[in-house]
């Protein structure tokens, strides 16, 4: 059904629609390949990390091949939202599910077959009706996006068995490009993707994962809310973020405690009922200053552009899924930042889900080194950056911008330190827990250590030269070496690995990061402020009015402020002050549709209150 197409001479190309559509100067990265390539009607597997700008690959192809394209997403609750962005920009879209009244939805399959959409979002599940592909049948399609695309993998965090039906679509439709799209990187999930839609021929563009916008800070636990607290005060009392914790009963706890202190937060987990979270939901994406308190049920698929914050009460599962998580921080390029707290009993924690999963023992084994390698994150002397690009596979040089960057942490030869403590482990039985091994090394006995005989043996009390405190961060950084592991089953207590085992025997040097003190911890925050992005200074009055008026905007058509325009968009124009449309043009984000609908009202702020 689908023959090659050629753009017929003078219809605009892709860059004219970035440009006159978008607003937007020049693509980035691989998008301008990427979307040459699926315009010439080929298939092609997009790995971008989020923010990175997958949606343009599919959008402009639709818009520049004929027909409509089928832009398949697994989130019912936010098509409305994508749809009423493409909307704003003059495009003409629309969304097809379940949650549509029939009328709306056979106006939308109607206008489908006549050509007179350039774009429908539709859920798997629709898109696997025989109905619907009967329509499709009869309608001209441009292509076949499939978003999220690692929702079909089992080993995919996001699994959807709808998803997995998709490999139908390459034998029902071989003729239309399929390009899939996703953010998540670990190779079982890519081969699952490239298998299951036939993308084996297709081009497959990887790019690489920074994101240098985002500054990492991972600090030692000591009160993990007062911490958040006071990361949150001081570096985001104005700001859109999200606290991710562990438990529903810690989100709940800690959105109930942000907003007693005066924060506006809400809690999202998987133990509300289905209005209640949507209901967060629609107001996190639609007002502004709100904290997400939430459980990884939340985040899959929230583009909500000016998260500015993503804050960890705890450590998640791995280095995909910190990255993943701290990814939906700033998506419109401005700088944002992920900080995250860290203590050993997180690792105990994480080790015990692990134990406790029904995956068979080799999964678990997987989950264990992963587990390690996030460790070694937060344990990490040197870049953190370089320490997460390397996990993936990209090669990187110190950023500049992250904790360890910035104020690099002292290291000492922690050869002795580390003999000590994995004797006194093995003296004891390796049976006891971080505690008690300290005190042993501390000498302080009490009954229970003379009823066992402790405080007689060799490695009693030969610890005085660390106090507690430094002898926590030692002992953290060896599991983290995995030289001391936790037995998660026999009460936390610590046993020697066999690479501990190996470092006894052959005496290998060890260098540990010296203990961080409570206050050096609070003061790790940081924040490339917006002026130094534009190399000058922004009018904060001016940018708050810029807000004002576009809250206005939103609320009238009931849409997300960002659907309006950007952070970065109302930045720009508080920094330039363009006072003619012509200077309004150039800004980013600024479209020709949105000139003729906002332009004049924004002018008019930009000349009162510049
Ligand atoms: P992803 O889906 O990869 O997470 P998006 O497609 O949502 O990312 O894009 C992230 C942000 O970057 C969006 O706000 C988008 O409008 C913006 N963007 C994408 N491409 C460009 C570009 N070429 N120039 C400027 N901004 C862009
Ligand atoms: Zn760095």
């Amino acid at each position: 059904m689908t023959l090659p197409q050629q753009r017929p001479q003078g219809s605009p190309g892709p860059l004219d629609i970035l440009r006159k559509t978008y607003g937007y100067d020049s693509f980035r990265g691989p998008q301008a390949e990427i979307i040459d390539h699926v315009i010439a009607g080929k298939n092609a597997f997009v790995l971008m990390p989020t923010g990175g700008g997958k949606s343009l690959c599919y959008q402009i192809p639709s818009l520049v091949r004929d027909g409509v394209g089928i832009i398949i997403s697994p989130l019912i609750a936010l098509m409305q939202d994508q749809v009423e962005a493409l909307k704003q920009l003059g495009i003409r879209a629309a969304a097809l599910n379940s949650a549509m009244p029939p009328d709306q939805q056979r106006q939308t399959e109607r206008m489908l077959v006549e050509g007179e959409i350039d774009m429908v979002y539709v859920a798997p599940e629709r898109l696997l009706m025989d109905d619907f592909q009967r329509l499709i049948d009869n309608a001209q399609i441009a292509l076949f996006a499939i978003d999220e695309a690692h929702c079909m993998s089992q080993w995919g965090h996001d699994f959807r068995p709808h998803y997995a039906q998709l490999s139908q679509l390459a034998e029902r439709f071989p003729n239309i490009p399929r390009i899939a799209l996703t953010a998540t990187a670990d190779a079982p999930t890519r081969r699952d993707i490239v298998n299951f839609l036939q993308l084996q021929d297709g081009g497959s563009f990887v790019s690489g994962f920074d994101r240098p916008n985002i500054h990492y800070t991972i600090a030692v636990k000591d009160s993990a809310k007062q911490q958040i607290l006071a990361f949150i005060k001081n570096n985001h009392a104005k700001d859109s973020g999200i606290v991710y914790c562990l438990s529903r009963q810690s989100v709940d706890d800690t959105a109930a405690w942000l907003c007693e202190e005066g924060f506006k937060a809400l809690p999202y987990h998987a133990g509300l009922s289905a209005d209640v979270r949507a209901k967060n939901q629609q107001k996190f994406l639609r007002e502004e200053k709100i904290i997400m308190v939430a459980t990884i049920a939340f985040g899959m698929g929230i583009d909500k552009p000016d998260v500015r914050f993503v804050a960890h009460m705890n450590i998640p599962k791995n280095i995909e899924a910190y990255y993943q998580e701290t990814g939906r921080a700033g998506r419109d390029g401005l700088p944002a930042n992920a900080f995250m707290v860290y203590g050993l009993n997180d690792s105990a924690m994480q080790r015990n889900f692990i134990e406790q999963s029904n995956a068979p023992d080799q999964q678990k084994r997987i989950e264990h080194q992963k587990l390690n390698a996030l460790l070694g994150l937060c344990e990490a002397a040197h870049c953190r950056r370089q320490v997460i690009l390397e996990y993936f596979g990209d090669k990187a040089k110190p950023c500049g911008n992250c904790d360890t960057c910035m104020s690099p942490p002292e290291t000492f030869d922690g050869t002795v330190a580390a003999q000590k403590a994995l004797s006194c482990v093995y003296r004891t039985g390796q049976r006891f827990g971080v505690s008690y091994v300290i005190d042993v090394l501390l000498g302080k006995a009490d009954e229970r250590m003379k009823k066992f005989g402790h405080d007689q043996i060799t490695t009693f009390n030969i610890g005085g030269e660390y106090s507690k405190s430094e002898w926590q961060g030692i002992f953290r950084q060896l599991v983290a070496l995995n030289l001391l592991a936790v037995d998660v089953a026999e009460h936390g207590g610590l046993f020697i690995t066999p690479a501990g085992q190996a470092f006894l025997k052959e005496k290998m040097p060890v260098k540990l990061r010296k203990q961080e003190t409570r206050k050096e911890a609070r003061k790790a925050l940081m924040k490339k402020e917006a002026e130094d992005f534009y190399g000058q200074e922004m009018n904060q009055p001016l940018f708050d009015a810029l807000r004002e008026a576009r809250m206005v905007l939103a609320k009238e058509q009931n849409v997300p402020p960002y659907v309006i325009f950007h952070d970065k968009t109302l930045r720009e124009m508080a920094v330039f002050k363009p006072t003619s449309r012509s200077a309004l043009m150039e800004i980013s984000g600024m479209g020709e549709r949105k000139m003729d609908r906002y332009g004049q009202i924004f002018l008019d702020v930009i000349r009162k209150h510049g």
